[in-house]
């Protein structure tokens, strides 16, 4: 029987990092997957999406062309080998992980594997079982997408993020059904290409989970490209045929459309894992961890979306460095607060820390600065002067709350904010730092000067 110092249940971007940290540490590490490694955000979450969405632009600016100063002729999507690159993409990074793993002597072992006890995993890998010994075992199952099952699953017309990440072309037209992050960023994708989307959210704004701006731009931007935005509307019913689906929402309209794409949510991979078993004791639908990523059983540790209702990779990521610090006895926590939240919309969106409505309800005073990118040298010079930078802090002491990036490169410029808050320091302290001109994260500058009543370019726009 296989005996490791640690082993680690999923190889996604908790389970890869994690085991690729043990190995450096010096322990003998595992690393069991049943899919393909990478895990969901390597092969149908984040990189194919940004694929998608960065190859969507570039047909954009080529609507655009003329503006710059191009004279180009109509351009035409291949549907085939958009989705080619995408593929392409992924199979690539995902050479490049297990690549990193062997270098690092993990021993991948592909299967199934389940806890069958507080220190062994037994691996269904298809032919002979393996049952792995490990001194201490990281549980990285990840999540999977929701299927409602009133929707016509078995018509392969309904698609969930899995499907529209791998599929060999791209719809004629879609209903993306939720228009939080993940459908907001397909809607963008399509609508961009000219494909004419319909996006059909619940609750009464998109993305509903940021600030109010946020769902407000995103909404702006998907209209501008075409696409149809229904909140507020539940999906009652779906029908699909030959010739497509129609899904019916609440108060009787139908919409008409190749493809209907499902992104409402991903449950915890908990179930079958042996959790029970071990005594692995959960937190509602997650893992329950503590800030050293500790399960309630000694020795055992669970990362990312298994353990975590914020579901992103670079916090599965930062988990999996604190978990096997951890079992490799080097003690490491995080109260894991201050994570960044990234929309790759066009424009793309990103916040941190508290919105203004929830900083205001904390009972500080705060303070609310704004700089627009209007305002920008770069974004005047890229010609997409839509977006934001927006701070939000304590009035008295300058302690930065929380902040909201809209436009260009947004997902960079929060990541200032992102040190700042973790390190502490204040408006003033992100004011005086020098700043690379042209940038688009001058604009956290500007903001903090404008927090601070010092605007530079501010006021005139
Ligand atoms: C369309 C989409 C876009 C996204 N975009 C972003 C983004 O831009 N930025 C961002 O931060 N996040 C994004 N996310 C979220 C991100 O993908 C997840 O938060 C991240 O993948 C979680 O990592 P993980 O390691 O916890 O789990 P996963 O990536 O889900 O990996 C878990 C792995 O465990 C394996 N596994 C499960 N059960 C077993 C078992 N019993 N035995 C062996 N192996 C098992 C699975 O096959 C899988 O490979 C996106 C998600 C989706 C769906």
């Amino acid at each position: 029987m296989p005996t490791y110092d640690v082993a680690v249940l999923g190889a996604g971007p908790g389970g890869y990092v994690a085991a690729l940290r043990a190995a450096k540490r010096g322990a003998k590490t595992c690393c069991i997957e049943a899919g393909l490694v990478g895990g969901v955000c390597l092969n149908v979450g984040c990189i194919p999406t940004k694929a998608m969405l960065h190859a969507s632009e570039i047909f954009h600016h080529f609507t655009r062309a003329a503006e710059y100063g191009f004279r180009a002729g109509q351009a035409t999507v291949d549907s085939a080998a958009y989705m080619k690159r995408v593929a392409s993409v992924t199979a690539g990074l995902r050479k490049g992980v297990e690549g990193l793993l062997k270098g690092r002597k993990v021993d991948l072992i592909r299967g199934r594997g389940r806890l069958t006890a507080r220190d062994a995993i037994l691996v269904d890998t298809g032919a002979e079982p393996v049952e792995v010994r490990a001194r201490a075992i990281i549980i990285a199952t990840g999540s999977r997408p929701a299927r409602p099952s009133f929707l016509p699953w078995d018509s392969g017309r309904v698609w969930t993020t899995d499907e529209a990440t791998t599929a060999q072309a791209l719809p004629e037209s879609i209903v993306v059904v939720g228009g939080g992050v993940i459908g907001c960023e397909f809607a963008t994708v399509y609508s961009e290409l000219g494909i004419k989307t319909t996006v059909v959210e619940m609750l009464e704004r998109l993305v509903a989970n940021l600030d109010d701006d946020a769902s407000r731009a995103i909404a702006k931007s998907l209209d501008r490209r075409g696409a149809t935005i229904r909140t507020g509307r539940r999906i009652v019913g779906m029908k699909a045929s030959e010739a497509g689906i129609a899904a019916e929402l609440e108060g009787g309209e139908n919409v008409q459309a190749s493809h209907a794409l499902v992104a409402v949510g991903r449950p915890p991979n908990v179930e079958n894992i042996g959790l029970e078993t071990a005594g692995v004791k959960l937190d509602g639908k997650v893992i329950k961890v503590d800030d050293r990523c500790r399960t309630s059983v000694e020795g055992i540790y669970a990362i990312g979306d298994v353990a975590e209702t914020k579901q992103y990779a670079h916090l599965a990521s930062r988990m999996a460095v604190v978990a096997a610090d951890n079992a490799t006895g080097h003690p490491a926590s995080d109260p894991r607060t201050i994570v960044p939240v990234g929309v790759y919309t066009h424009p793309e969106v990103a916040g941190i820390g508290l919105s203004e409505a929830e900083a205001a309800k904390t009972g500080k005073k705060i303070r609310v600065a704004r700089f627009h990118y209007q305002a920008s040298g770069m974004a005047r010079a890229y010609g997409d002067t839509e977006g934001l930078v927006k701070l939000v802090a304590d009035e008295e002491l300058g302690e930065i709350l929380g902040a909201l990036v809209i436009g260009q490169h947004a997902t960079d410029a929060v990541q200032e904010i992102a040190l700042a808050m973790r390190n502490e320091l204040t408006v003033e302290e992100v004011a005086a730092t020098i700043h690379p001109h042209p940038t688009f994260v001058e604009g956290v500058m500007e903001a903090a000067e404008a927090w601070l009543g010092f605007a530079v370019h501010a006021g005139h726009y």
